[in-house]
């Protein structure tokens, strides 16, 4: 898979891209990430790439034509799926999202700034618009990056345990059952006894209850829809 960011902060996502599960995924060539700085496709001298908004007010707006000239030339590269664009007024980011995109070969991650960009692209250019929440940020940056960590840990091989990405929470519409680890005595906080029983039918029964327990708890408008 491949996955193409367009920022006006580069510098905020390549941590993000050399570390942990993404790094891994990079070096396994599961998935290419290239980030594109927005200021490469000003067509200002002074790398310009935003400018006032029409009608007044505060705050900056990010210029339809460096974005269309990315766009355009990512697109002479390969054919994209989707140019999604990081919003607060986007679909809200579920699992079902992230299975979705996973599923895809070549997407393109707009990142927004300041007031964010000219409606002409978000009407001709965008193919979806996503929120990871009801609160805005300064930027699509981190939008971007939980975005594309969803979506990553998804792709096959990229877990070394492939089977622990299903079992997360939301993938089958329950939140994930509580786990525990060595000791299984800690100052007299001891572990459910049916995790140390080695009965696995019995254990995975356990699990499963447990699971929906704590979707009746924590997530009770949820069912089957995640
Ligand atoms: N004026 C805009 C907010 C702009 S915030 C509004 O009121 O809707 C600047 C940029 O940060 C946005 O263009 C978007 O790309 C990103 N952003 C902020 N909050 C976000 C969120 N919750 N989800 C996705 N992107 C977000």
């Amino acid at each position: 898979m491949r996955i193409d960011i367009i920022t006006v902060l580069p510098e905020l996502l390549e941590s993000f891209l050399n570390h942990s599960i993404v790094q891994r995924a990079q070096d396994k060539g599961l998935v290419t990430l290239n980030i594109h700085n927005l200021r490469d496709y000003s067509v200002t001298r002074h790398r310009t790439v935003d400018d006032y908004a029409y009608g007044g007010g505060a705050g900056m707006v990010l210029m339809i034509e460096p974005i269309v000239n990315c766009l355009e030339q990512l697109k002479e590269t390969c054919e994209y799926q989707e140019v999604i664009y990081m919003s607060p007024d986007g679909d809200p980011l579920q699992q079902s999202t992230a299975n979705e995109l996973s599923l895809l070969t070549n997407i393109i991650i707009l990142c927004g700034h300041y007031k964010g960009i000219d409606e002409r692209l978000r009407q001709h250019f965008i193919t979806r618009e996503v929120s990871i929440g009801d609160y805005v940020l300064s930027g699509g940056e981190l939008p971007a990056a939980v975005l594309s960590d969803a979506i990553i840990r998804l792709i096959p091989g990229v877990l070394s345990d492939e089977s622990s990405a299903l079992s997360d929470s939301f993938q089958d519409g329950l939140v994930a059952p509580p786990v525990y680890t060595r000791p299984a005595d800690f100052r007299g906080m001891t572990v459910p006894s049916i995790l140390l029983s080695g009965h696995q039918d019995q254990i995975e029964k356990w699990r499963f209850e447990q699971s929906l327990k704590r979707t009746k708890e924590r997530r009770p408008e949820s069912g089957s829809q995640m």
